[in-house]
């Protein structure tokens, strides 16, 4: 039996996430999927009710659990409280503690919503990229940092841009199984030409190749891979970058399909424990509203079964389902145009539960 802690977070989280459950009730209820779901809080909702964002009891329920579902966290009425107790950090905290090392952004474009990008739909359609960025190293975290004062008196702001071997190769060995159930390529993002750091990137990368021999490893300079990213994007499988480079790259990617309620994401450490959560975040704009897109939610529970829970076919029956519901012209308002049929976000969750349960 496995424990997924169940962590809604602010504002749409709570909707979302509703929805979400409801597919895994689903899986759990029809198809066998041997869960127990177990509720927790985070963000401003758990400062409102305990002083912090990220209570010892959510942390302990996120370390037992085999994988954690997350909505999003912030809020306009927490802007104001002290940085340590901000929303915010109750999902860096979790990060961190969790040793959540591998950031996988999937940027997929379901050709039924190919019109929402501003790109051409021929560039972007069917477009299914996975980038994989360190996230726990790199320039964000090297030491020394800082601003100084020089002996002239002027400022001087620094950061340091520092991966060890054993960093590099294990986000590489991320990339690699990731490709290894996809279409086989693996696509390194550096800047090898102008920094050392990246060599040696490019360096370990090329020998933790070696270990893969079925996966087709190339190197691209991170100024050309953003330029091919808004140019060709179908010719990439999986990328795999450092902390900063994936930073950008991931977002670029994200927005070529236009719609941020439709982007699930996974965070994963050492042993492919992982925590799962929508790209986008708490939208207070719309929150409480029941008109949210929870499917971003939804494809998030589909990551979550293959790559913690290694039940790629429970994925599939997820990922075709939302797929079926798009072919039936079922959008949230996000993702609605003219000829489509807006629906609200728990329509859109029964929908799904209920694509699945026809399958
Ligand atoms: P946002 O992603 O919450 O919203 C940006 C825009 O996209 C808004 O117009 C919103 O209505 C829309 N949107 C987002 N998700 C949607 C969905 N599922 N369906 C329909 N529309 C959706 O970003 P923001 O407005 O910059 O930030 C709002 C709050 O969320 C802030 O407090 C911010 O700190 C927080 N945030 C949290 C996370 C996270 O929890 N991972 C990520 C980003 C932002």
């Amino acid at each position: 039996m496995k424990k997924i802690a169940i962590l809604p977070g602010d504002g749409i989280g709570q909707e979302i996430v509703a929805e979400a459950v409801k597919v895994l009730e689903c899986l759990r209820d029809d198809h066998g999927l041997d869960v127990v779901l177990e509720q927790g809080l985070v963000g401003g909702t758990a400062y409102d009710a305990t002083g912090t964002p990220l209570p010892e009891e959510t942390l302990k329920l996120a370390q037992e659990a085999d994988a954690v579902l997350l909505g999003a966290v912030g809020g306009y009425q927490w802007e104001s409280l002290d940085i340590a107790v901000r929303p915010e950090k109750g999902l860096l905290g979790l990060r961190a503690e969790l040793g959540l090392f591998a950031n996988l952004r999937p940027a997929i474009l379901y050709p039924q919503l190919a019109d929402a990008s501003t790109l051409r739909p021929e560039v972007v359609s069917g477009l299914d990229i996975m980038i994989v960025r360190e996230l726990t190293g790199g320039i964000y975290f090297g030491q020394p940092r800082g601003v100084r004062t020089l002996d002239n008196g002027e400022r001087q702001g620094y950061n340091t841009l520092v991966y060890s071997e054993s960093e590099i190769r294990r986000i590489g060995k991320v990339a690699f199984e990731i490709a290894a159930k996809r279409q086989g390529r693996v696509c390194s993002v550096d800047k090898a030409n102008v920094l050392e750091c990246t060599e040696l990137w490019r360096e370990v990368m090329t020998d933790e190749a070696g270990a893969h021999p079925d996966i087709e490893l190339s190197h691209m300079y991170v100024d050309n891979a953003a330029m091919q990213l808004v140019r060709a994007p179908k010719q990439f499988d999986v990328m795999v970058t450092t902390n900063m480079f994936g930073d950008i790259l991931s977002d670029c990617a994200a927005m070529l399909t236009g719609s941020i309620g439709m982007l699930p994401s996974a965070s994963l450490d050492e042993n492919g424990k992982g925590m799962y959560e929508p790209i986008h975040g708490s939208a207070p704009d719309i929150a409480g509203q029941n008109v949210a897109n929870p499917l971003a939610t939804i494809l998030s529970v589909a990551m979550m079964l293959r790559y913690t829970l290694d039940a790629p076919a429970m994925a599939e029956r997820i990922e075709q389902a939302v797929s079926t519901v798009l072919d039936e012209g079922l959008r949230t308002q996000d993702i609605w145009s003219e000829g489509t049929r807006k629906v609200s976000t728990s329509e859109m969750g029964d929908a799904v539960v209920a694509a699945m349960r026809r399958q």
